[in-house]
């Protein structure tokens, strides 16, 4: 599931190209705000924005602990509309099965609107292997095809690309210099890809939900292309992750409602569709043959695992990477897998089963749980990172050093004596680098942090020595006061004794 292209090995050396690269910050750092103030907007507007998440995450939970029910009546009456069904078990598998359509239909040109399982199957690349050519429609997707890369964020792929270098890409494409006009640009795609969509023998969709009750399949899109995938072209093929299954169409509203405001800070995408079967004999358009490709690729490993089955709650929204500190700095390509972003350092690990291989993706967050009050569906991923963590270090992945560093802290902090010596003895050793008071040393251990910023040096007086002294004065005050009622009272029985 690692992105082709990819250069840099690891989390690490992946984020410092991404942090030296301005073009790239600054692209994603204006995109994450105006995503992430949309929908804060969007859901304050909205309303019980709260009692929605948990109906969301309620529904999500119980389809996927009954997901074999809900898929086997989703695959039923799909197949009762005439859908043909494969299954698929790999990432290799379903790409397979996608070419033998592909090319039993003898297919010279395929048009694909937006699938992050297509890339997750890297199917672009086994179906130009085998000749055929295979056109991203998704503007944002169709730009990073020409950049020859992977998408940088669920929803908006090219989120690190800014119009000039975009001005670039297509200009190259078309021959001659297009200005970076955002009109100039999105006309001159608009008309090369309508040609695509005439000349196309197949059209392949993702599918952000498909209703079990009906067998139908929903697509959430923006620029219409994925209804011009799914009616233009004779043949449509659909790639699905298998947790895509909600059970009704009343369930299909409270993810209308979570899903577009998550997303984009919409209340709905400019287009919804619902596509139940191929054509039929009264329809004007639509395919005369569908097939649905149900992908398990690693996800019936989460089921029944108490750590990672909510993984399988996700609706793909992205509104966890909007909110990560991380990812607003970095980008996704620097998670390396081809989703990224909070939910990427989880699900790639978790579908990629590998933890050698993807070790240090758990790292790349902060752990300020951002990304679980961004959810709408409430899925705990912070929490999975800490267990990601943790599982690291069991299976003897962890950093030699680092391990050191925790058994240290943790007999520190496990006893108050050592704890109050070894605060007294940081406080009295940064005096020779505390300045202003921060440290900006680049050395050891703060060599990564202080690169970018400047790390606080201890207090002058802890938590602990303040409270020592306001204890003491205020015992002192006691103290006064005491004395001052203690010397009225004994007035007060002179006075009266003398009165006697
Ligand atoms: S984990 Fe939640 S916020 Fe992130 S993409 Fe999935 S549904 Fe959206």
């Amino acid at each position: 599931m690692s992105q082709p292209g990819v250069m840099a090995e690891t989390v690490k050396s992946r984020a410092n190209l991404a942090l030296n690269d301005d073009f790239l910050r600054k692209a994603v750092k204006f995109t994450t705000e105006r995503l992430r103030n949309g929908k804060k907007a969007a859901s304050e507007e909205h309303g019980n924005w709260e009692e929605w998440r948990e109906r969301g995450r309620q529904i999500r939970l119980h389809t996927i602990a009954h997901l074999d029910y809900y898929l086997n009546e989703f695959v039923n009456n799909a197949r009762a509309n005439g859908v043909h069904i494969h299954f698929a078990d790999t990432s290799a598998e379903a790409a397979s099965i996608a070419l033998d359509i592909a090319v039993h239909k003898e297919a010279a040109t395929v048009v694909k609107s937006k699938s992050m399982v297509s890339e997750e199957v890297h199917l672009n690349q086994v179906l130009e292997s085998a000749g055929i050519e295979a056109i991203e429609t998704d503007l944002g997707e169709y730009i990073i095809q020409l950049a020859g890369e992977a998408p940088s964020h669920i929803v908006i792929p090219a989120i690190h690309k800014n119009r000039y270098q975009i001005a670039e890409l297509l200009s190259e494409e078309a021959g001659e210099v297009l200005e970076p006009d955002t009109t100039v640009l999105a006309g001159f795609v608009r008309k090369k890809l309508r040609e695509k969509f005439l000349e196309a023998d197949i059209g392949l969709t993702g599918c952000n939900f498909a209703i079990a009750e009906t067998g139908s399949m929903v697509l959430f899109e923006n620029e219409g292309n994925a209804r011009m995938v799914s009616t233009v072209p004779k043949t449509q093929i659909t790639l699905m992750g298998m947790e895509r299954i909600i059970p009704s169409w009343a369930d299909l509203e409270v993810m209308a409602t979570l899903l577009p405001r998550s997303a984009t800070g919409q209340k709905l995408t400019m287009y919804m569709s619902g596509i139940t079967g191929p054509r039929r004999q009264a329809d004007v358009d639509g395919p005369e043959e569908m097939h649905i490709i149900i992908v398990d690729n690693g996800r019936s490993l989460q089921l029944g695992d108490p750590e990672f089955q909510e993984l399988l709650n996700c609706i793909r929204c992205g509104a966890c990477l909007n909110a990560c500190p991380v990812y607003r700095h970095i980008g996704g390509h620097a998670y390396g897998g081809t989703y990224s972003g909070p939910i990427g350092a989880v699900l790639t690990p978790a579908l990629n089963g590998n933890i050698d291989e993807w070790n240090d993706i758990a790292s790349a967050s902060s752990l300020c749980g951002a990304c679980y009050e961004a959810c709408p569906v409430k899925i705990p991923l912070h929490d999975m990172l800490v267990y990601l963590r943790r599982r690291k270090v069991e299976e003897g992945h962890g950093n030699r050093f680092e391990t050191m560093g925790m058994k240290g802290f943790a007999a520190v902090v496990a006893s108050s004596k050592r704890f109050t010596t070894a605060l007294r003895l940081g406080q009295i050793g940064q005096k020779a680098v505390v300045r202003n008071n921060g440290i900006s040393l680049k050395l050891g251990p703060l060599k990564g942090w202080n690169a970018y910023r400047v790390a606080p040096g201890l207090a002058k007086k802890s938590f602990r020595q303040q409270w020592e002294s306001l204890d003491h004065e205020v015992s002192q005050q006691h103290a006064v006061m005491d004395s001052s009622i203690r010397e009225r009272m004994q007035q007060i029985i002179r006075e009266r004794e003398e009165g006697d």
